[in-house]
């Protein structure tokens, strides 16, 4: 039975990406758990009948999605996955298996998760990569039938109306790859942490969000009211008319400071004492490029281009890859691209390309063990790469690196592909610089030899905390310990850029933590000469570096390096902060 939700319930969770959303709920789905238990002989009939109208149900839904999505043009190549879930509703295993469980006298929802077991089990042990892969498939049928056994309407992206907020227990970062932003105002899952790929995707959407919060999904209600506070992390369902009105005013007080940072577009990002660093974008699709200028960014510092690897049967060919590299290189010329190879694994997926399921993905076959394993499609990539290279500015990135030896590795095989197109005749630009990615415990000890082999370190601060901390980015459950400003942090700061500045490299941060104002004073200490951010971003940085005393931010440092805790150290740059510039910082939520 359904309860009624109380005006102005309120909710908190992790503010992920800014700006206020107002509309109605879409509830995508919940989190379910399939019990079981032994049935009664005369109630097997009744439970054989129910798992047969969830199998059609199933299919009716999937038949309306393929409708919806037929239409879509952004989305019809996904119809195959429509097909093959289709298909697997049919199969004998699967509807033979559970029958027999049933009768067996076990409840419809246990029948169907054992049966789900074996199949699993199965698919795990095919030789066959393509269809071992399948096996996700599967599992999404397996959500399906569940959800539907258990009462719940499984909604679809296809079946979203106009102008909603999207509730949702998860979303993949292949999942919000699809969001339409043009019916998506905003979404809020009971899962995720700030730097999850998909907070990174909302931000990119420029989308308000809001992760974390463990039980949205069983309170809030399809088609309710609700307010969504991408910045502070709030959620307000079936808002009363007094809560509505205040936060209408906030929306519209956010989007005339937005518009106003776009005056900074032009300008230099040059501290007061005359100290400048380059404010570069972040983005994982081409179409982000026309951001990326919007906002002014200096060059792309960080693309990551396994979502080019997102959503689709087979991985793009040389050709595709060349194009996309070639557009970007030539829409931000004369500034720098940074092409971060294939980096996949942790909570990136591509359901096609040979990834195994792992007990823990985070510190598995991840980014550049992948590339080094998969050596053809790491070629493939590097070509695409120094080919689109004649285009603009481009600049190599290898991400995950945990060690002197996987450098040279990658290098070796740079190398390799290299003289490949010497031989054949095909130009690309001789002095393309390769960086690496310090996101490891153990790059940052080795920090001083690393710099010895490349032209550049880029720090990544998401997956730096979540190695250095021991604390998963995307789980909310320990989002409490992700604390950017802990003191290990800073120091494994402080030596990537000592190495760096010792061996006379760039050193760049392209994770979030680049594109919180409140840190840009202790960054401009530290001595980083690129900040990468999610473009939308650059212009409040900006707003800030062009503030502040470059000398500050060193007197800062010292400081900060004789402090014990990361709350200690977050209390005294607020504190630093609020002082020097109170017009920006005085009222901003700690
Ligand atoms: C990082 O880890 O900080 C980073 C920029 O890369 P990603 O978020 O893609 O892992
Ligand atoms: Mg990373």
């Amino acid at each position: 039975m359904k309860t009624e939700i109380s005006q102005d319930t309120y909710l908190v969770g992790i503010g992920v990406s800014p700006g206020i959303a107002i509309g109605e709920v879409y509830l995508l789905n919940k989190q379910t758990r399939a019990l079981e238990w032994e049935i009664e002989d005369y109630e097997v009939e009744g439970e054989l009948q129910r798992f047969s109208l969830a199998l059609e149900q199933a299919k009716a839904q999937l038949r309306q999605v393929k409708k919806d999505v037929s239409s879509k043009p952004h989305l019809r190549e996904h119809l195959y996955i429509l097909d093959t879930h289709l298909l697997i509703l049919e199969d004998e295993m699967l509807v033979q298996q559970t029958v027999a469980q049933i009768k067996k006298r076990m409840n419809a929802e246990g029948a169907l998760k054992r049966t789900l077991t074996i199949l699993r089990q199965m698919f795990d042990s095919i030789e066959d990569e393509y269809l071992r892969e399948r096996r996700s498939d599967v599992d999404a049928i397996g959500d399906r039938l569940q959800r539907i056994l258990a009462g719940e309407y499984d909604r679809t992206f296809g079946e979203i109306g106009q102008k909603s907020l999207l509730v949702a227990h998860d979303l993949s970062p292949a999942d919000t790859m699809q969001l339409d932003k043009g019916n998506i105002l905003g979404f809020i899952t009971d899962c995720g942490g700030r730097t999850s790929h998909t907070a990174i995707l909302a931000r990119s959407l420029e989308i308000p969000a809001v992760v974390g919060l463990e039980t949205v999904t069983t309170v809030a209600q399809n088609r309710i009211p609700a307010i969504i506070d991408g910045t502070t992390g709030v959620v307000i369902l079936n808002p009363s008319e007094e809560t509505f009105r205040e936060y209408l005013k906030r929306k519209q007080a956010f989007e005339y400071q937005e518009k106003g940072l776009l005056s900074y577009r032009d300008l230099p990002a040059k501290t007061r004492d005359q100290f400048t660093v380059a404010l570069r974008g972040n983005l994982e699709t081409v179409s982000e490029v026309e951001s990326a200028l919007k906002y002014g960014a200096e060059g792309i510092g960080l693309y990551r281009t396994e979502f080019l690897y997102m959503n689709r049967e087979q991985p793009p060919d040389e050709e595709e890859q060349i194009a996309a590299y070639r557009e970007m290189l030539e829409a931000m010329d004369p500034h720098p691209v940074t092409i971060r190879t294939l980096d996949l694994g942790g909570d990136k997926f591509v359901t096609d390309l040979c990834l195994e399921d792992e007990d823990n993905p985070a510190m598995g076959l991840r980014a550049i063990r992948f590339s080094l394993r998969e050596i053809n499609l790491f070629k493939i990539q590097l070509r695409a790469i120094l080919r689109a290279s004649v285009a603009g500015r481009a600049r190599i990135m290898f991400p995950m690196i945990s060690g002197v030896g996987e450098i040279r590795a990658c290098k070796r095989i740079f190398r390799d592909v290299q003289n490949d197109l010497r031989r054949d005749g095909i130009p690309f630009a001789e002095s393309i610089p390769i960086g690496v990615m310090i996101e490891t415990p153990s790059a940052v000890f080795v920090a001083p030899l690393l710099a010895t082999e490349v032209d550049f370190f880029s720090i990544g601060t998401n997956d730096l905390i979540q190695y250095c901390l021991a604390v998963d980015r995307g789980n909310e459950h320990v989002a409490y310990l992700y604390e950017p400003m802990h003191p290990a942090i800073l120091r494994a700061l402080k030596a990537t850029c000592d190495a760096a500045r010792d061996a006379g490299i760039d050193v760049s941060i392209c994770g979030e933590m680049a594109a919180e104002p409140q840190y840009a004073l202790v960054l401009l200490g530290l001595g980083l000469t690129e900040l990468s951010m999610n473009s939308s971003y650059v212009p409040r940085v900006k707003q800030v570096v062009r503030q502040l005393m470059k000398s500050d931010g060193e007197v800062l440092l010292t400081k900060l390096m004789t402090l014990s805790t990361g709350k200690e150290v977050a209390a005294c740059i607020d504190k630093e902060m609020r002082t020097l510039l109170p017009d920006i910082f005085a009222h901003a939520p700690i």
